[in-house]
């Protein structure tokens, strides 16, 4: 059959130290997984199960090793917000994983940003409306390459931070996630089949904010070193 016109080019992510890349399937992000976050959002952190909201795959920036990235401020919103994450790369599919088996399916970690248009989001939650104009705009899902989890191992614990010119602004730990990587790959399948090029941004530590064009985002978490994106 012939498409009636080009299909879109396959979104794929560079694997660090490589030249491979990771062609995406789906984003997945997490919500308030992080206490202190899920406290300056207004919401109790000690009463809720993982809850997941999508971006779509496009969305995705690449940010190359040794370049800045470029995020373009987006329409529509006067309060754009940073929100610094560990993003979980799937590697193998499957459904109903158990959290003893999760860390098998994972091929390998990433710095990522959760750009959120926090007016639109926040517009949306009061009136009961779904997220994706505060969540899933484009350009939405900056990241930094994959590092393969049999390179640098599986992620539990270590500091995941970043400075918005030069000033901290978030610093968390890993080890503070409220669902870790296991439990949060292990409860996703339950709702979704997880397939090889699905990616999970995993939840943003508290001190989140806004940011306007020409300011200069660097974040970093430990093991997967750091990386620099430009609000343009
Ligand atoms: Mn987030």
């Amino acid at each position: 059959m012939n498409p009636v016109f080009p299909p879109p080019a396959v979104v794929a992510v560079p694997i660090a130290g490589t030249d491979l890349v990771f062609p995406v399937h789906r984003i997945y992000c997490v919500g308030r997984n992080y206490a202190a976050h899920a406290r300056e959002m207004g919401a109790d952190p000690t009463r809720e199960p993982p809850f997941f909201f999508c971006k779509p795959a496009d969305a995705i920036v690449n940010v190359a090793p040794g370049t800045i990235g470029a995020f373009p401020y987006p329409s529509e919103t006067k309060n754009c917000h940073y929100e610094m994450e560990l993003v979980v790369a799937i590697g193998k599919g499957g459904r109903d994983i158990a959290p003893e088996q999760a860390l098998d399916h994972v091929y390998g970690y990433a710095l990522g940003l959760d750009m959120t248009r926090r007016d639109l989001q926040t517009r949306m939650k009061e009136s009961g409306k779904p997220w994706d104009i505060g969540k899933g705009f484009d350009h939405a899902a900056p990241i930094g390459p994959i590092h393969r989890a049999a390179d640098v191992g599986h992620l539990a614990k270590g500091a995941i931070w970043l400075e918005l010119n030069g000033t901290p602004k978030q610093k968390g730990d890993l080890s503070d996630l409220i669902w870790s990587v296991a439990d949060t790959v292990a409860y996703l399948s339950k709702f979704f089949a997880l397939v090889p090029g699905d990616l999970i941004y995993t939840g943003t530590p508290e001190g989140v904010g806004a940011v306007v064009k020409g300011d200069r985002m660097r974040g970093g978490i430990d093991g997967l070193g750091e990386f620099t994106v430009d609000v343009v």
